[in-house]
This record gives C-alpha cells, sequence and structure tokens, in this order.
C-alpha cells in the first residue's frame, strides 16, 4: 500500500532540524547541510531524509560524479513536498540541487528560457519578465524549484492552462551512469520526461517555451454559495481562478479572479467584492499576499497568492490534493461537502482549481481538463490521516488522482489503475537507469515492484 509509505512520513522533526542549525533561513526550502546525518527535512518539517549521505554540489560536473559513484540517489529541490517521494531511504545519498549555478538563459528571439536544476520560480520569473517574456502560469508560491515543481505535476489555475511542466520543451539529464541525456519535444520519451517523479536522472536544466510578457488584474469575492453554483461559469471567470473554503459552512469564503488586461472582462455577478486584501486562511493578515483589488500588476507578481519576497506561512501544515475530472467538480464538491464536519475539524483551508489536460504520462491531469480539490490541514499527521481516508472513501467515485508531492493514502494498486501509461513510464525509468539507482520505496510501491 503506497499510502503507508507516503503518509507515515509525516512525523514531526523541527527538533532534528533546529538542533543543527537550519541554513534555510528564508524557510522556502530543505534545511540541513552536507553530513548532517538526520538532518535534513522537507519545508514544512514534517519529514525527515532518511539518507546515508547529504551533498549540496556546486557544479554539474560534482553531480555528475555524485550520481556515477552512488548505488541509491534522490535529488531535492526545493523541498517542498509532504511526503517521502524525495526520500533515497537509509542507504542512499539525497542531493541537493540548491548549491548548483542558478542559470537563466532567454532566448527572446525564439521565446525559451533555459534554466538550471536548481532554480526557483521567483528567480526564473523575474528573468524571463526582464526580457519582456513570460511564462503562461504560475503555482500558489514562487519560491519552488522548477525541476521539483514540473516532476510532480504541480500547477497553478485555469481553465485553459495545463500544469507548469505543460510549457516544457526540453529536458536535459543526468542518468545513472553519470552521462547526460536531451530529452526534446519530438523524441517519443517526453510525454514520460517531465513529470517524472524524480525516477529518471538529476534534471540539470529545463527549456520551457515563453510567450509576451503580460499584465494580470486580481479581484477577491466572498461569499460564493455552493447551492446553485454554476462552477463552468464561476471556473472560466478569469484567466485564473481559485475558490477557498474552510468547509465551516457551506459554500466559499472567498473566490479569487486572476484577468489578464489584454483579454476581455467577464463580469462576476455570483459574490460581493472584498473591501481589503484579503488572506486565503481566515484570520491570517494579508501582508504577503499578491495585490489584490483589481491593480494591474506583471503576471508574475499577480499569478501567485504569495509575494515572492515573503515567506508564504510557517510551514505548520501538512497538504494534500485530488485532480477529478472537471465534469465532475460539482457533484465532487457536494460530496466534500457531505462531510464537511469532519474535514472542517482538521483543515486551515481548502482550494479549488483547474487544470487543463496533460499529456505527461503521470500527470494528475493526464488526458482530461481536471478540477483540483486541495486541503491545507493543520499540522498532526495523526488527526489528519482518518479525515485524508474519509475524503479519498468519498471522493473514489471520481476517479481522483492524488497530487505527487502532498500526503495521500490511496493504495498503490488504485493508483496503478489512474494511470493508463504507468507501465511505459516504469519501461523508460528501466531503460535510462536499468540498477534502480533512483528508485526509492515511494517508487517500488508506486510501480508494485
Ligand atoms: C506552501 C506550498 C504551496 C504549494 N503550492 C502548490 C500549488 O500551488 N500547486 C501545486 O500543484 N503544488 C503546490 N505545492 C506542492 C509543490 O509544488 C510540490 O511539492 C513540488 O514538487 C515542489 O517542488 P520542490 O522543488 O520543492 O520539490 P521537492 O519536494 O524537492 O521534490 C519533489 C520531487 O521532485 C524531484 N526533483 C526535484 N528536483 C529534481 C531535479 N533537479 N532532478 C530530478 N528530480 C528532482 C524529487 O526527487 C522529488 O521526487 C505547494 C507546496 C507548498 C509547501
Amino acid at each position: 500500500m503506497i499510502g503507508t509509505a507516503r503518509t507515515t512520513g509525516t512525523t514531526g522533526t523541527t527538533g532534528a532540524a533546529g538542533a543543527t542549525g537550519a541554513e534555510d533561513t528564508a524557510g522556502t526550502g530543505a534545511v540541513g547541510g552536507a553530513g548532517d546525518a538526520g538532518a535534513w527535512t522537507n519545508w514544512a518539517r514534517t519529514v525527515t531524509y532518511s539518507a546515508r549521505e547529504f551533498h549540496r554540489p556546486r557544479t554539474r560536473e560534482e553531480l555528475a560524479a555524485l550520481v556515477a559513484g552512488s548505488a541509491r540517489v534522490r535529488v531535492l529541490g526545493s523541498g517542498h513536498s509532504f511526503n517521502r517521494i524525495a526520500d533515497p531511504g537509509p542507504d542512499g545519498v539525497l542531493v541537493s540541487t540548491a548549491g548548483l549555478p542558478p542559470e537563466t538563459e532567454v532566448d527572446t528571439a525564439a521565446r525559451t528560457v533555459r534554466v538550471s536544476g536548481g532554480v526557483r520560480y521567483a528567480e526564473l520569473a523575474r528573468a524571463v519578465h526582464a526580457h519582456g517574456l513570460a511564462l503562461p502560469n504560475l503555482a500558489s508560491l514562487p519560491h519552488i524549484s522548477v525541476a521539483g515543481s514540473v516532476a510532480t505535476g504541480t500547477h497553478g489555475s485555469g481553465v485553459g492552462n495545463g500544469p507548469l511542466a505543460s510549457a516544457v520543451r526540453e529536458v536535459e539529464l543526468i542518468v545513472a551512469d553519470g552521462t547526460t541525456v536531451t530529452v526534446g519535444r519530438d523524441d517519443p520519451r517526453f510525454d514520460g520526461a517531465v513529470t517524472s517523479l524524480g525516477a529518471l536522472g538529476a534534471v540539470t536544466a529545463l527549456t520551457l517555451a515563453l510567450e509576451p510578457a503580460y499584465q494580470v488584474e486580481q479581484r477577491v469575492y466572498t461569499g460564493l454559495p455552493l447551492d446553485g453554483l454554476d462552477f463552468p461559469a464561476v471556473a472560466a471567470a478569469g484567466y485564473s481562478v481559485s475558490l477557498f473554503t474552510d468547509w465551516r459552512e457551506p459554500g466559499f469564503r472567498q473566490v479569487w479572479v486572476k484577468r489578464r488586461t489584454d483579454r476581455p472582462a467577464v463580469d462576476f455577478p455570483w459574490a460581493a467584492p472584498a473591501a481589503g486584501p484579503l488572506h486565503p486562511v481566515p484570520g491570517m493578515p494579508a501582508v504577503n499576499c499578491t495585490e489584490q483589488l483589481g491593480v494591474p500588476g506583471p503576471w508574475h507578481e499577480r499569478l501567485p497568492h504569495f509575494r515572492a519576497e515573503f515567506m508564504p506561512s510557517s510551514g505548520e501544515e501538512i497538504q494534500s490534493e485530488y485532480l477529478l475530472p472537471r465534469s465532475a467538480a460539482l457533484d465532487a464538491l457536494h460530496a466534500v461537502d457531505g462531510i464537511r464536519e469532519t474535514v472542517a475539524g482538521v483543515l486551515q483551508v481548502c482550494e479549488v482549481r483547474t487544470v487543463a489536460a496533460d499529456p505527461q504520462w503521470l500527470s494528475p491531469a493526464h488526458g482530461r481538463d481536471s478540477v483540483a480539490l486541495h486541503f491545507t490541514w493543520v499540522k498532526d499527521a495523526a488527526a489528519v490521516l482518518p479525515v485524508v481516508r474519509r475524503l479519498e472513501e468519498v471522493l473514489d467515485v471520481f476517479d481522483p488522482r492524488p497530487h505527487w508531492g502532498k500526503v495521500c493514502a490511496m493504495p498503490s494498486a488504485v493508483l496503478r489503475r489512474r494511470y493508463a501509461r504507468l507501465a511505459d513510464f516504469h519501461a523508460l525509468a528501466r531503460s535510462l537507469d536499468p540498477a534502480g539507482v533512483f528508485t526509492n520505496d515511494f517508487l517500488r510501491d508506486l510501480f508494485g515492484s
């Protein structure tokens, strides 16, 4: 059962991280350093990576030598995942990309950017915006690494916007023998190579498609009822739309609508505009949130909910998320409403977004326009896990696919049925990594091997 490996990883580790003098003072990435056995945790400090060794190579060559010289390796991006997907296990080596040179090479003629393995979206966005260019979408916070995000199918919102991986045009990897493999869009392996769960090799560079820079204005509306909700219309009322609720009462406390100023405006008659800036979690100050009240601004300062220059939250959370066929959105929301009190008891906030269908074999949005139901739980794994199981029971009928970077309890046999191309992906992983150097318990559970 993959759920066991994923969920029992959520153990409190604050003491371990604190005791070793965490080096990630911004609080936006994993803590620890090479040689600090037991000190490396994920961003939320809910997972302690059980690696034999920790490394932070400074060059591509160092990274290649580490990979070639190790029997078991996992690569760590900014450590924002909530499960053991990045954990190599006690015999393995954990390699952080945070020390690699942050390269962003913009090709204005081709409208592409080549970005190196450890770069985060905030840095990437600033670099491409300086050239008058833009990415099509961003996740809720820009502190996450590009390689780690596309590896797990990370997404923002928007009925026409695929996951962040849909902007990728080429992947460059150091594979198990230390050599470099480049996979472009015309390669038959491409749709397996981007959302790769870190199973194919260490991603050293990605090339992403860009478009001309655009402006976005963000407005928050309050009090959207669930009864009578026209979900397709609400979700399409902006370039990127998010519905927020804490499920303490029916319906949505807030709807965040991000409109591109170069596209026709759509009315939002279903809820009242907020009088001032709001944070999605009730009671939290809005100072860390991106500008609201319809003030236009550059795409990268509006598409994330949280400002790049601030720590988005204290990390006092656990997250789960499920992508379902978009046509089931309303029924699924009513199903969650049916267990509202159970969910609300351990919930900070729930966010509902849309994601366009994606060809990547392991994308949770693979082959279907999706609605994504996200849950930010309280940081109490023992209290949260039974609720996650109950939630998965009521959502099961909708064929949910969990976010690869978040907590779920779904048996791996069920997951395997939900990914028609999983066997193709497994074959690709074996062809690039016959000895399973990049395999870990998470992947063994998933593949059933
Ligand atoms: C506060 C917060 C907000 C979030 N918001 C969103 C959101 O809006 N939308 C959403 O979809 N998700 C969201 N997430 C989840 C997050 O985007 C994913 O967990 C994502 O994987 C984070 O990237 P990372 O670099 O931190 O990945 P990590 O946790 O470091 O790693 C994730 C996976 O990627 C692999 N990997 C990382 N870098 C490389 C590399 N260079 N080469 C090979 N493999 C690599 C790792 O081995 C692992 O398998 C959020 C998480 C947090 C904590």
